[in-house]
């Protein structure tokens, strides 16, 4: 059989044709792809902005915006296009993003290319999906590619767990939450309202949370670690703090609570919440499908020849239940193959 269209670098770049990479820089590709801003998927990206014209929803370059140099502003090569539309590019393919349910602007990425080929990469994403791309070869994410990765919760039973612990735990002191960009604004939305401490951030964050609330993302106020009523709620120990990226989570709090959010798969595990100590706590709230979500995903696709992305996680694994699972759908783990030269 030949190789198919689409592949994964060794870097982590999504090969979609020989024209196009998703997440990652290539010589000879002149257009990239951004899927979202989470650091894992930001690969030589300094690299791209100098040498290749770079796709992404709107949100995603407001994020981008938000985080980076304000030169992105002024690039005429961040090239915002609307999720839902088929956009031209030069080769003579046809590019469509669709929402992905990961985070703010995160996309799924579909390419018709000119001999009628429709490939497509799935980056990060949360399962259900209103709209699937329609594809005949995938690259699909594996973060939850093993069959261990499965969930036994729903997400809103995480969600309520989460402001359990929290509301519980505030009658001792403050409580600081960390999350991933996407899943800490997510924290924002089910505390917002319900509990009744000041919530605060660091300037990042906020100008981040900002982004989420120019586009209509009802997350609920917060107030600056070093504004007044920050200073304050700080004074009294009664107050919420979130972290994300860059704000260097205490490991070791003087007083308060840690509350840390993020998927964790543990066998036999059928509760989100983790205690370490009347102190410390995990959540399993998470924006990424587990491993019957990613499945379901593949499927609705409709892609025959499907590459697991084998740079990060579980490829082999997700390969092999693919085979087994799905009827008429051939995968197989990328190469991870070093960047053409
Ligand atoms: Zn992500």
């Amino acid at each position: 059989m030949a190789r198919p269209a689409v592949d994964v670098f060794g870097s982590g770049g999504v090969s979609l044709g020989s024209k196009i990479v998703c997440d990652g820089y290539a010589d000879g590709c002149p257009v990239r792809v951004q899927t979202h801003v989470h650091d894992d998927h930001m690969g030589d990206f300094n690299k791209s902005k100098g040498q290749q014209d770079i796709f992404m929803s709107p949100e995603t370059r407001e994020l981008l915006i938000a985080e980076r140099d304000a030169d992105l502003e002024y690039r005429d090569n961040l090239i915002p296009i609307p999720r839902g539309g088929e956009y031209p590019l030069d080769d003579g393919s046809t590019l469509t993003l669709l929402p992905s349910g990961h985070m703010l602007g995160s996309s799924q990425v579909a390419i018709e290319l000119p001999d009628g080929t429709r490939c497509g990469y799935s980056g990060d994403f949360g399962w259900p999906l209103d709209d699937v791309i329609q594809v005949d070869q995938l690259v699909v994410d594996s973060t939850y590619g093993s069959p261990r990765s499965i969930r036994r919760y729903s997400q809103s039973e995480a969600e309520d767990c989460l402001l359990e612990v929290v509301s519980k735990r505030l009658r001792y002191g403050s409580v600081h939450i960390s999350a991933y960009r996407g899943t800490i604004e997510r924290v924002l939305h089910v505390l917002a309202g319900n509990v009744n401490v000041p919530i605060l951030a660091s300037e990042r964050l906020m100008r981040e949370i900002k982004v989420y609330q120019d586009h209509g993302f009802a997350v609920g106020a917060l107030d600056a670690l070093d504004s007044e009523a920050g200073r304050f709620a700080i004074g009294e120990r009664s107050y919420i703090r979130l972290y994300s990226k860059g704000d260097g989570f205490d490991k070791e709090l003087i007083e308060g609570t840690s509350v840390k959010c993020s998927a964790f798969f543990t066998v036999g595990t059928d509760h989100p919440l983790m205690e370490f100590s009347s102190r410390s706590y995990s959540v399993a709230l998470s924006n990424h499908a587990d491993f019957e979500e990613t499945l379901a995903f593949v499927e609705a696709t409709g892609a025959t020849t499907v590459v697991t992305d084998n740079t990060r996680n579980y490829g082999w694994e997700l390969a092999v239940a693919i085979n087994d699972r799905l009827a008429g759908v051939r995968a197989e783990p990328s190469t991870n193959s070093p960047v053409p030269s």
